[in-house]
């Protein structure tokens, strides 16, 4: 049998194929950026054929630079950009439209429209809150604007998925139509207390059910590629959403745990077991990855600017020459000198939702340097997870202790020590911060058989740095109460 997993990271605007071996090491990476398409302001897309030519080169590319063949891999993991829509011909595997991506506004007005007057029905349902993001309205756009769509989707010559599902229908060439829990969760169509597509919702759509895959756990068997692949068949044996991979490679599988991955915005999830939380603060409720078939419900939240905030300093005021120098000029003051950011460019998420609240620098002095606002910029991004942090403790009644974290930004010692600082509490970033891909692997080596049980995994993780609290409870209390003014002055009126 093969020693190797190979994962197949298909993100927003890169596909990434990784290696790993028995102890999880990374033996080889294969990374491919594709066309953004922009066909009206605020419409996002990507060409089918982008996509899946972006995965196959790179799929080839790692196994050629780890010197393997087909016969070394001991399965398969696939790990995708969540919601992201594909209409296709069942007879031909023409997609009928390019991909629309999950940032694409194009439903926006019909989704405020939705929350308005179904927002409750389909939030029991779903444990979403109707948005543009999900695919459910994207799916109706397609089949109500390309011609002749609907017509030969009731015929049931039109099949719909996520890019885990078209994937896997490529691969297989045609023969395996299904998805997974996490992806179904995120289309608005899937009821995520029966585990079933909601045949209301279907109706509510216009969407006729011989379009769905079939719905299965994140890591089982899917089939097998087409020779064509790899040379010989090799088994597919996980497909799961980008943020719960992430969650699963954090090894957040008890109730209780949590990951945030400090990206471009961040998106924190906590594993909530078997308890779907209802919030009261706008999160939203998924599922995440098992093995099983009672996958566990998710509490799921996102900061809209992140890591970006550090991207403005560096290209909009100039004031860094790269993100990393972040790290070293923030450590080189001894506090932020009374300067807080609140970088809510696009307004801010929850708990505050406020679309019209817009950023802010506040308290600077004759004395403010670029220092001041570099680390001031830094500790924002801390304070809006902790925010977010608050939120979900307080939603799901656990108390959080300790927070796994991932993501470009996550390398930067200041913020994590800061983070844990301010949350009171310990932050762990793992050796491999490739959490995605690794997610994806984990789950597709349990299944195959690489691992023997979760046990086996957990003794070949290295943890890599852990972040302790090191602040007076005096001290976090002022911050806080300064950080809390700061944003009350973002608030439009
Ligand atoms: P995404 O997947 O959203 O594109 P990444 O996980 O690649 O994002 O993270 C990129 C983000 O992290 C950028 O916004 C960048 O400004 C930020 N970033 C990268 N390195 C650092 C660093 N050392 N300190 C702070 N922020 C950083």
């Amino acid at each position: 049998m093969g020693e190797f997993i190979l994962s197949i990271d298909q993100g927003t605007t890169s596909s990434r194929a990784i290696i790993f071996d028995k102890k999880a090491r990374i033996i080889s990476m294969a990374q491919q950026e594709f066309k953004q398409i922009y066909p009206e302001s605020g419409y996002v897309e990507h060409s089918a054929q982008d996509i899946m030519g972006s995965v196959m080169a790179v799929v080839a590319e790692a196994v050629v630079r780890a010197d393997i063949t087909a016969d070394d891999i001991s399965a398969i993991g696939i790990t995708n950009q969540r919601e992201t829509t594909l209409v296709w011909d069942k007879r031909t595997g023409k997609p009928v439209h390019n991909a629309i991506v999950w940032q694409c506004r194009r439903t926006a007005g019909y989704c405020e429209e939705l929350k308005r007057e179904k927002g409750a029905f389909i939030y029991d349902k779903t444990g979403l809150i109707p948005d543009a993001y999900f695919s459910a309205t994207k799916i109706k756009w397609i089949l109500d604007n390309v011609p002749n769509a609907r017509r030969r989707a009731q015929n049931g010559e039109l099949l719909f998925g996520t890019v885990d599902t078209f994937l896997i229908w490529q691969m297989t060439k045609g023969k395996v139509f299904a998805t997974d829990y996490t992806n179904a969760a995120r289309t608005m169509l899937f009821n995520i207390h029966t585990l079933e597509w909601d045949g209301e919702l279907l109706e509510l759509f216009g969407i006729p059910e011989s379009m769905l895959p079939k719905v299965q756990s994140s890591g089982s068997f899917f089939g097998y590629t087409d020779k064509s692949v790899l040379g010989s068949p090799v088994k597919i044996c996980s497909a799961v959403g980008d943020q719960q991979a992430a969650l699963f490679g954090q090894l957040c599988t008890e109730k209780g745990s949590l990951k945030n991955t400090y990206g471009t915005g961040c998106f924190l999830l906590m594993n909530t077991g078997d308890d779907p939380v209802r919030s009261k603060n706008g999160l939203v409720t998924t599922l995440g990855a098992s093995l099983s078939d009672k996958p566990p419900y998710v509490l799921e939240g996102s900061v809209f600017v992140g890591g970006a905030v550090v991207q403005w300093l560096r290209d909009g005021l100039k004031i860094l020459e790269t993100a990393d120098d972040s790290e070293t000029m923030a450590y080189s003051v001894e506090d932020s000198g009374g300067v807080y950011i609140v970088p809510a460019f696009t307004g801010l998420g929850a708990p505050h939702w406020d679309g019209s609240a817009r950023g802010i620098i506040c308290g600077i002095t004759r004395g403010t340097s670029k220092e001041h606002l570099v680390r001031a910029a830094l500790e924002g991004i801390a304070y809006e997870v902790a925010d977010l942090v608050r939120c979900m403790e307080k939603d799901s009644g656990i108390n959080v202790t300790r927070l796994s974290v991932d993501g470009g930004a996550s390398k930067n010692n200041f913020l994590l020590q800061f983070q844990s600082d301010i949350l009171d509490c310990e932050t762990v970033r793992p050796e491999v911060v490739e959490t995605t891909a690794l997610g994806a692997a984990f789950l597709a080596g349990l299944t195959s058989g690489l691992w023997q049980d979760f046990d086996d995994i957990r003794s070949t993780v290295k943890t890599g740095k852990v972040f302790r609290p090191d602040m007076s409870e005096e001290q976090r209390e002022k911050l806080l109460s300064g950080w809390q003014k700061a944003l009350r002055q973002t608030k439009a009126d």
